[in-house]
């Protein structure tokens, strides 16, 4: 018998291929053979991002569908389009896909399982249909799932409406006594939208989904089970093979700036803030503004991940003669090699947007955070951090909205100077480390998993 082929489909966003990419990277090491099929926009954008020869380096093929999207275009810009492909275009590319891989003389080659991402709903269509088994896999916390799978009732609570999902009375939710209360005004489908027509079509597709995903044969998370204990109870089939530690390699949308990495080996132990606020966070520049004189005003060095997209128009990004100033303490970079930094003995702690990914990286090397969260689940992360782990803390906005300088500088010494959250931090990463040892609860429910796909 050949190895088994396992074919990945990652939903086209950075936080969603870096983690699905992390568990494709582990499966090769374990000697399964791996395709990767990103929507066509997306490949030619990881491709582009990666310095060397994809196929040679990698042993995972990599293959394009096509999707309609422009590339270098953001999908988030045109979700309606990217949605629209992912229910006609998409499959019938997908297919044709499978049909030639498993056609082909090698009997090595047959697709055995597809993993994807829950967002993608449509790929479990497509595999029920070819008899391929599914798997399903989450990129967020384990609550987030448990709250989208609750829709259904929120509309009969009269939460919210059925059509497009608008709250329509304002309220905290609790999804059980232990998880920290969420905020209606953060739903997902309400605070990604654009427009009202946007709410409905990401809507739309979170209800589709919610049914979809009874069509996979497997769910699993980045999470493990003391980090959200009552939560996996809510979501009983699905199994937390977290933190996941991988290689970030063709899942970068942006080329990694290495020399960061040289200049961290010239900082003092334990004294750099490293501030990124993953893909998607935009500032506005007055924002930004205060941050770099936060950071000024703090003393420390930092590293601060600056993307080419994160200020809402303009260019001119810092104020005037910031960049000359801190010349000799802080380094501003496009994109970072995450994982590398994080775990650089001269990182003092993370200020972070409290993406999951970032948290579940942030953890696993026990660095304490600085939380400064957008929208969607991020509140609800930094509700965790601060509240429930209590292993960073947040910053508070003055009357006219903004997190100013003196509140920056504030918090990142008090932060420092706490040895109670440093600890916390430590004992995190301890649990998180032992769920991944060899008698962990993750490793365990991986090495069942690996099984499973053998079979
Ligand atoms: N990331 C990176 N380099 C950077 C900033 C972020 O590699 O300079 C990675 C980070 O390691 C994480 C992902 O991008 O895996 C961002 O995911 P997250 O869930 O934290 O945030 P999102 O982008 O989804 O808001």
């Amino acid at each position: 018998m050949g190895r088994p082929h396992l074919l990945f489909v990652p939903y086209p966003a950075q936080g969603h291929v870096m983690p699905i990419m992390e568990l494709a990277h582990n499966l090769v090491d374990l000697g399964f053979k791996i395709t990767v099929a990103n929507p066509e926009s997306t490949h030619n954008r990881l491709v582009a991002s990666t310095s060397n020869n994809v196929d040679e380096e990698d042993h995972i093929h990599m293959v394009a569908i096509p999707d309609g999207i422009e590339t270098g275009k953001d999908i988030h810009e045109d979700v309606e389009k990217l949605y629209d492909a992912m229910e006609i275009l998409m499959p019938r590319h997908l297919e044709d896909q499978i049909r030639k891989i498993n056609e082909s003389n090698n009997s090595d080659d047959r697709i055995t399982c597809i993993i994807t991402d829950e967002h993608m709903g449509w790929v479990f269509v497509v595999a029920k249909k070819m008899s391929i088994r599914g798997v399903a896999f989450w990129p967020a916390s384990a609550v987030q799932l448990a709250l989208k799978l609750r829709i259904p009732k929120l509309i009969e609570d009269g939460i919210i409406t059925s059509e497009d999902g608008t709250v329509t009375k304002h309220q905290l939710i609790h999804l059980s006594p232990t998880v920290p209360a969420m905020s209606t005004a953060h739903f997902m489908w309400q605070c990604m939208a654009t427009s009202a027509f946007q709410q409905k079509t990401i809507f739309e597709l979170l209800v589709r989904n919610n049914r979809r995903i009874n069509l996979a044969d497997y769910l699993i998370c980045n999470s493990f089970y003391e980090l959200e204990p009552t939560t996996f109870s809510l979501v009983p089939n699905m199994k937390p093979l977290g933190p996941f530690f991988g290689s970030g390699r063709l899942a970068q949308f942006w080329p990694e700036d290495l020399t960061c990495l040289s200049w961290l080996d010239q900082q003092p132990p334990r004294s750099v803030i490293y501030v990124a606020f993953g893909s998607l966070t935009v500032f506005d520049k007055r924002q930004i503004e205060e941050l770099a004189l936060g950071l000024e005003l703090s003393g420390q060095p930092f590293l601060w991940v600056v993307r080419p997209d994160l200020i809402d128009g303009g260019t001119d990004v810092f104020p005037d003669g910031f960049e000359a100033r801190v010349a000799s303490r802080g380094r501003m970079i496009c994109w970072a090699p995450q994982r590398e930094v994080l775990v650089h003995p001269s990182i003092a702690c993370f200020l972070s947007h409290c993406g999951w990914n970032s948290i579940m990286e942030g953890l696993s090397v026990g660095v304490p955070f600085l939380c400064w969260p957008f929208f969607y689940d991020q509140p609800l992360n930094k509700a965790y951090i601060c509240d429930v782990w209590k292993i960073g803390i947040g910053f508070n906005q003055d009357e006219s909205g903004i997190i100013s300088r003196e509140e920056i500088q504030t918090k990142i010494v008090a932060l420092l100077a706490n040895a109670e959250i440093k600890g916390n931090a430590l004992k995190l990463k301890e649990i998180a480390m032992k769920n991944v040892s060899r008698e962990g609860a993750s490793s365990k429910n991986f090495e069942e998993f690996v099984q499973w796909l053998k079979i």
